[in-house]
């Protein structure tokens, strides 16, 4: 039998309903979660809780579908009509916020049925990260002020989820992005907990970085929702300010507030890609877990109202934002925080001061919440772009890449084939320089600072080979990966590491003769090498070196070496 206690969820086997459970410290378990949505999808019929993949853990990825028509497949319900919200809980399930608070917004929306906005549906996953979920325990969150248990950051592969949305290593983000680019939401929210410095706000708003998501949509997000989301949450006595990212991490806000890039690995940074307004809740770690639900529910709430009333803009905005990026001949690939730009905007904080800490014997920053202050800070909200590519027409893939395609059609990327083999003049990248990181991170060996030459090259294609086009709603993704200096490429996760080692060597002593005629017939070439010599003598004194020098300017050295296999087609 199911049961409700006014608007909360009451847990039988505990007799406590959500909201108690939550003021006495106590964060819902993943099967508690799942029982609860499955019998409000049994009550409700504008409900469905429904199976959409698996994870790595095993157990299946699900997410609630609130809709007044009771229609509950994405490709069934008319967006003249409706717009989506798609919330995601416990990506960091130490930080299970918005895993207890998404459990009381889901239950108020549908017991109070007859309100329910007939314009708006709500997607929530109730659990994202299970395998973190069920490795629960009381203290991986050090410092952080209740509940009395919740589950681990890493999944059950050890990747932290929300840097996982590009690479989709692990099962859980191969099924949700399978599910966000089918819902296509207009507004997406990933619910966290913060740490860093201290102050006097519970609730702390990341939204994914507006110039990086451009368009007309970002001037609207910045000049009106924005501002109508805030003082909808200082209404509802949940006053919050921007995400407090100082800096330097761990100074005092009062240095001022910088957006946070989020690139495409980040969940909310990948949603912006197809222009989805994203945000990322953040609520403090200091602040008690009863009073950051309080406030995750009141921002859910905020959301869902604002759309309610004006999702018809955003829904306008959106497809005016398609149609612009899918139009665009240059895409930038890198944004960077303006750290001259800025305003002013409130700030209630608590004195922070220096002091020599007795454990390491060197100077300390500290809070004293006793202390509070309403002051001003900058905030430094707008990025400057750089590294613009031409988009090119459409990409090759040859097939012996089929990973990569493969990632590309998981997100609803139109991915054709070659029908016959062909001969394209192709622009083609060789990779000139990069850095790679010197342990695994989240389970690669990450590239960054990523420079290429392009050549022009009559390259043979072959049937099977994958082509995308990239007139199409998601050229933003498909840039973002396949150009390989894009911070968060396919190429930067290591997908094209094949090609950046040699597999051709030559015999010193057999090639020391070729080497010779090299020099005899390219004076050039001679004088270069000479100069080397004169100048570098540890050159001078590694005839290997010498030598493969000139192996590298003969034709005998192979092409392949760090030669992006990706083709651009621009015509
Ligand atoms: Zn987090």
């Amino acid at each position: 039998m199911i049961s409700l206690l006014s608007i909360f969820w009451m847990d039988e086997s505990r007799g406590q309903s959500v909201e108690e459970l939550n003021n006495n410290n106590i964060s819902l378990e993943y099967h508690e979660v799942i029982d609860i949505y499955t019998q409000l999808d049994a009550k409700y019929s504008n409900a469905s809780l429904q199976v959409i993949g698996t994870t790595d853990i095993g157990r299946p990825l699900h997410l609630f579908v609130i809709n007044k028509h009771e229609i509950f497949e994405p490709a069934d319900i008319s967006r003249e009509r409706s717009r989506v919200l798609y919330v995601n809980n416990g990506i960091h399930p130490g930080e299970p916020d918005g895993i207890d608070a998404s459990v009381r917004f889901a239950t108020a929306l549908l017991e109070n049925a007859n309100q329910l906005p007939g314009n708006l549906v709500v997607c929530i996953v109730p659990v994202f990260n299970i395998g973190g979920a069920l490795n629960r325990g009381c203290c991986s969150r050090a410092n952080q002020n209740g509940p009395k248990e919740y589950g681990f950051r890493g999944n059950a592969r050890n990747l932290d989820l929300n840097r996982d949305f590009i690479k989709c290593e692990s099962t859980n983000t191969q099924s949700l992005v399978k599910s966000i680019r089918a819902w296509d939401p207009d507004v997406f929210i990933d619910t966290h907990v913060s740490n860093g410095a201290d102050y006097q706000y519970t609730m702390t708003l990341l939204t994914t970085q507006l110039d990086k998501l451009g368009g007309e949509l970002s001037g609207y997000l910045r000049n009106s929702m924005l501002p109508k989301l805030y003082s909808s949450m200082e209404n509802s006595g949940n006053e919050m300010i921007p995400y407090v990212n100082t800096k330097m991490y761990g100074s005092d806000p009062r240095t001022g507030l910088y957006d946070y890039m989020e690139t495409p690995r980040y969940a909310s940074g990948f949603c912006a890609l197809f222009g989805t307004i994203a945000f990322v809740t953040e609520t403090h770690m200091l602040k008690p877990f009863n009073d950051r639900v309080d406030a995750t529910l009141a921002f859910l709430r905020s959301v869902q109202e604002y759309m309610q009333e004006h999702g018809a803009d955003v829904s306008k905005l959106r497809k005016q934002w398609k149609n612009d990026f899918a139009s665009r001949s240059t895409l930038a690939l890198k944004y960077t925080v303006d750290s001259t730009k800025y305003h002013r905007i409130s700030f209630k904080g608590f004195e922070s001061f220096q002091k020599k800490s007795p454990v390491t014997d060197l100077p300390q920053i500290y809070y004293n919440n006793k202390r509070t202050y309403n002051d001003s800070t900058n905030y430094y909200n707008y990025a400057n772009s750089s590294n613009s590519v031409n988009v090119p027409s459409y990409y090759i893939i040859p097939v012996a890449w089929k990973e990569v395609a493969e990632k590309l059609k998981n997100c609803g990327i139109k991915v054709e084939r070659l029908e016959r083999d062909v001969t394209i003049e192709a622009g083609i990248k060789f990779v000139t320089e990069y850095k790679t990181v010197p342990k695994p991170y989240e389970g690669q060996y990450l590239h960054s600072n990523i420079k290429s030459e392009m050549r022009v090259e009559k390259v043979r294609y072959y049937k099977g080979d994958y082509k995308i086009s990239t007139a199409q709603p998601g050229v933003r993704y498909i840039v973002e990966t396949l150009e390989p200096e894009a911070e968060d490429s396919f190429f930067a996760w290591g997908y094209f590491d094949g090609i950046l080692q040699q597999k051709e060597w030559f015999s010193a002593y057999v090639f020391d003769g070729y080497a010779e005629k090299m020099l005899k017939n390219d004076k050039q070439l001679k004088g270069e090498f000479g100069q080397m010599k004169k100048n570098d003598p540890d050159f001078a004194g590694d005839a290997f070196s010498q030598l493969y020098f000139l192996y590298k300017r003969s034709p005998l050295f192979e092409r392949s070496l760090n030669r992006y296999p990706v083709g651009m087609i621009y015509k």
